[in-house]
This record gives structure tokens, sequence and C-alpha cells, in this order.
């Protein structure tokens, strides 16, 4: 498979499935509070989406269960809606994928439940900001090495570990398309970004080790060391010296 550039128009379609998958996005955090069960979260997801004419794209995916992805605490990425209830104190990643005429948005978010601590809440901040200072490098004629590069030192100068087994992703009429978008890496290194390349940066951050291991439902991703981790994506698209996020509102 080769890197796929993106015309205009394709680009125009991937940002409607990405509002889509923004909205869902913001829906899904606003009803997010103590008490609720992650199953209820899958029910407004299907029902988010089937009612903008959008595919959940995670069903079915290698046999994933859900439309929706809900990691709880020291769970990092791929937990799967069901009768968790949350309490105040954790925090829940939330990650959605949507095609939407044939065209794929991907994006995620961690959000707090209630009040939570204050190593809880820097995770979080230092997680989305190294989203944004991975977007922040992927400029036009740059490598994805830089993007790898900006992450990393973001979270490990702030005290934090990046993911290592899982990465970002090329995205278009496919969830995951060529070119893989590590978390680590050294500048200048691999692929030269092109202007119409669409990708799914996707930092998971974790507060001890960047260890994971999957658990016995062989979907969910836990930090080995039972540290909370964060999971913060957008899908971009690359033009010139500022990408546009694509899963936008
Ligand atoms: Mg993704």
């Amino acid at each position: 498979m080769a890197i796929i550039i993106k015309t205009p128009q394709e680009i125009a379609l991937m940002r409607e499935a990405g509002k889509i998958v923004a909205g869902a996005l913001q829906m899904l955090a606003d009803k997010i509070r103590p008490g609720l069960v992650t199953s209820e979260l899958e029910k407004y997801t299907t029902r988010f989406l089937t009612e903008r004419h959008a595919i959940p794209s995670f069903k079915g995916y290698r046999g994933f269960p859900a439309s929706l992805c809900v990691s709880v605490n020291e769970q990092v990425v791929h937990g799967i809606p069901g009768p968790v209830v949350l309490k105040e104190g954790d925090i829940v990643s939330l990650d959605v994928g949507a095609i939407y005429k044939g065209y794929q948005g991907d994006a995620a978010i961690t959000v707090p439940v209630g009040e939570i601590n204050e190593q809880a809440r820097a995770l979080i901040q230092v997680t989305e900001g190294s989203l944004y200072a991975g977007i922040a490098a992927a400029k036009e004629g740059a490598h994805v090495g830089d993007i790898s590069w900006a992450v990393q030192f973001y979270v490990e100068s702030r005290g934090f570990a990046v993911v290592r087994e899982y990465v970002g992703h090329g995205i278009g009429r496919q969830m995951h398309e060529d070119l893989q978008i590590p978390n680590f890496g050294q500048p200048g290194t691999g692929p030269a970004l092109r202007k119409g390349m669409t990708l799914a940066l996707e930092p998971m951050v974790n507060a001890g080790d960047w260890r994971t291991r999957v658990l016995p439902d062989r979907w969910t991703v836990v930090t080995a060391d039972g540290s909370l981790s964060a999971h913060f994506e957008h899908t971009i698209a690359i033009a010139g010296d500022e990408a546009e996020i694509l899963t936008a509102l």
C-alpha cells in the first residue's frame, strides 16, 4: 500500500466526517458524570452517528464489538463499553471513528469524572498539549520524525511517558492507511510530509512507565504498572506550514 495524497474534494469530505466525530465526542463529554455506566455511552454514540448518516468505523473492525472505545484510568486504549460504572475521580478516554460518504474521521479525548486529583489533571493537560505539539510540527516538507520527536519531548520534559506499542496512522477511505506516526523518535527522520496527506495523530501518555499489556478480553490495553493513562487524537490534513485539524467542531 502506498501513501495516499488526497484531493481538496476528498479532504472536504473528511472534514465533514471529522465534524461528526468531534460532535460525538463533545456530546459524550457532556454526559460524563459519576454513576454513568459505560455501555450507555455506546448507545449515545451509535444513535448520534446514525442520525447523521455516518457509519461507526470501529464496530466490527477486526472483530471489535462496539462503536466507541472507552478506556478508564489505567486503561490506555481499546476499552470496550460495558457494565463499568464511572466514579468521581476517574479519568475516561473516549475514542470515536466514523465513516461519512466513504471517508473516515478518527479522534479521541480524555475527560475527568467529577473532581480529579492533581496528577490526573496534569496527565490530561500534558497529553492534550503533546497532541498540539505534534500538530504544530506537521508542516509540509517536515518529516514524520519531527512529529514523533515533538510529542515525545513535550511529554518526557514534563515527567510523563509516551506509549510505544501503539501509534498514529494514515487515514482516508480506510481507518488505517500507510504511514505510521510513532509518538517517539528523532527529528528529520522518516517519510517527508506532503500537502494532502491525511493523518491521525494520537499520543497515549502514561503517568508511570510507558509499557503496556492487553487484558484477557484481547482488546483493552492497560499500563503494565497500573498507572493512569490518557489519550488525545485528531485527524489532520497536511497543508503548508499549518496542518488543518479535520476533527474540529
Ligand atoms: Mg486512530
